[in-house]
């Protein structure tokens, strides 16, 4: 790799402290981190405001060399992709936290009931102290930066394990760190599973995971012993309902855009599509169509993106093995290659349930089509595996959207689009039982890596001297009043 950090910041840091190669060097980041985070909290917001605008002057410098770092990494990735899936949410989620981060900060009113008045209330955020974060290789930019974002603006200080499936980028990523941050207040680790391991047991005041369920698993048991709070982005089938009078071109057109992003490598993408029997010739011929229009030479077309590595490429395929040809329906006149790891779109049909295609998360341009009869049936299908992540109806009767917005449980819901929820900075971000547990972007991300410190003030003249020991008659009408 030729590229290497630009920097229009003045400050270099030295990256001896803020680059991790070892479990040692590691374990002395988060020492240090762990003691100022003690002796120094960051209170104020001026020193937050910093941190963003490190990130927002690292961004900015250094997109085009991250873009081909994680191009590098995927063997291919559009730099398109990289521009709207991860420094369009990254640059934007800095302007909104800057934006509203002091009001966030300040401590707030809080009710108080008028037996204890006039006493007040009110809920102080403080920093947690030390935050882990854990990052997949799918998004690897965007999932360092938005992390970040809200444990930045939360008074944290940060450190970071980067993916070992995009090694380039994560190297890349770590040296902007070095350049652009104090050892004071980020630090990024780089290194194979057992760095991430032994990263998952470090004492945190908090750890965000992202990535797979199964490895969710691990980090949670991992942070048990030392009693770490959890944030767990998690995986799994994130379905779609197409109600029967839905405009069946906007929904192919929507699920295809989610679907072909990433080449399929996106926690929120369309897994599989619930759909009635009637209507799936329609789709495939509608999503032969909109491959062709927005994917047109796909093997050369440069918006298109590989497969992160072959042990990827050889899980999907081993799926599909599974499947009968007459079932699996190519969406373009291009074969796989395994030399590339090109994998062009294809819908399967009717896959049985116990199907590897049906049991994983599929992480791949490959789209499940599956019957329905009633959309009580839908519900009930949806409602009988592990909760999704993200939830996708189509439609237009209200009563129906309404009854699939309520009666089903995921981490997010879009209704007539995909993926969008997840833009969205003003709205939590998360999963629910299998695919995660907490939430985060915006100000639901600054409570989440906040300590949300309830305090009581008392004043002067107040009534609590009145029930005082020893008990007498006024506390007996007291309490007479109030245990019925
Ligand atoms: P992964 O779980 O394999 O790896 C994620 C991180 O876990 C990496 O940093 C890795 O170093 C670390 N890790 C791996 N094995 C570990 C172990 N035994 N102990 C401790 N740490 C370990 O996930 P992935 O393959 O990188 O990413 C794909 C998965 O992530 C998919 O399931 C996808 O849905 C999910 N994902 C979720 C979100 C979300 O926001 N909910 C976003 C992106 C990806």
């Amino acid at each position: 790799m030729t590229d290497s950090i630009q920097s229009s910041n003045d400050e270099v840091h030295n990256p001896s402290l803020s680059i991790a190669h070892s479990v040692a060097e590691m374990q002395a980041q988060f020492e240090h981190l762990h003691a100022l985070s003690r002796s120094q909290p960051i209170n104020d917001w001026a020193t937050r405001e910093i941190q963003l605008d490190h990130l927002e002057i690292m961004l900015s410098d250094n997109q085009d060399i991250f873009a081909n770092a994680i191009s590098a990494d995927f063997g291919y990735r559009s730099e398109s992709e990289t521009q709207f899936a991860e420094l369009f949410p990254s640059f934007t989620g800095i302007s909104h936290a800057k934006k509203h981060g002091k009001k966030w900060m300040k401590a707030q009113r809080a009710p108080i009931s008028a037996l204890y008045m006039p006493a007040h209330n009110e809920i102080l955020p403080q920093p947690l102290g030390v935050v882990g974060i854990m990052v997949p290789w799918n998004y690897p930019l965007f999932l360092a930066i938005g992390p970040m974002i809200d444990a930045l603006t939360a008074g944290n200080r940060v450190m970071i394990k980067m993916s070992e499936a995009a090694p380039r980028f994560a190297q890349m990523f770590a040296d902007a760190i070095a350049h652009y941050f104090s050892p004071d207040m980020v630090c990024v680790v780089v290194g194979e599973v057992d760095m991430a391991v032994a990263f998952s047991e470090l004492p945190f005041d908090h750890l965000l995971y992202t990535g797979s369920t199964a490895v969710g698993k691990k980090i949670m048991a991992a942070a048990a012993p030392n009693l770490t709070p959890v944030t767990l982005e998690l995986g799994g089938k994130s379905p779609v309902i197409v109600l029967n009078e839905a405009n069946l071109e906007s929904v192919v057109n929507r699920v295809m855009m989610g679907k072909t992003l990433n080449a399929g490598q996106t926690c929120i993408a369309p897994d599989y599509v619930l759909l009635q029997r009637q209507h799936h010739k329609e789709f495939i011929h509608l999503a032969k169509e909109w491959m062709a229009k927005h994917y047109p030479n796909i093997e050369n077309n440069p918006d298109y993106s590989r497969i992160i590595n072959g042990e990827q490429f050889t899980r999907v395929q081993g799926y599909l093995s599974g499947i009968q040809k007459a079932d699996i329906h190519a969406l373009t006149d291009v074969e796989v290659d395994i030399e590339t790891r090109l994998m062009p779109p294809m819908i399967v049909t009717e896959p049985a349930d116990d199907s590897e295609v049906m049991q994983n998360e599929l992480f791949a341009p490959i789209l499940p089509l599956v019957h329905y009869d009633t959309i009580d049936d839908a519900v009930q299908f949806v409602n009988s595996r592990p909760r999704p992540l993200a939830l996708y109806v189509f439609g237009e009767r209200y009563n129906d959207i309404e009854k699939v917005r309520n009666d089903t449980v995921s981490g997010g819901l879009c209704i007539n689009e995909v993926i969008m929820h997840a833009a969205q900075h003003d709205l939590p971000f998360g999963g629910v039982g299998d695919s995660g547990t907490g939430a985060y972007h915006g100000k639901a991300g600054f409570e989440r890596l906040s300590h949300m410190k309830p305090v009581f003030v008392q004043t002067k003249i107040n009534g609590m001297n009145l029930l005082l020991p020893p008990y007498g008659g006024l506390f007996k009408k007291a309490m007479a009043l109030f245990l019925k």
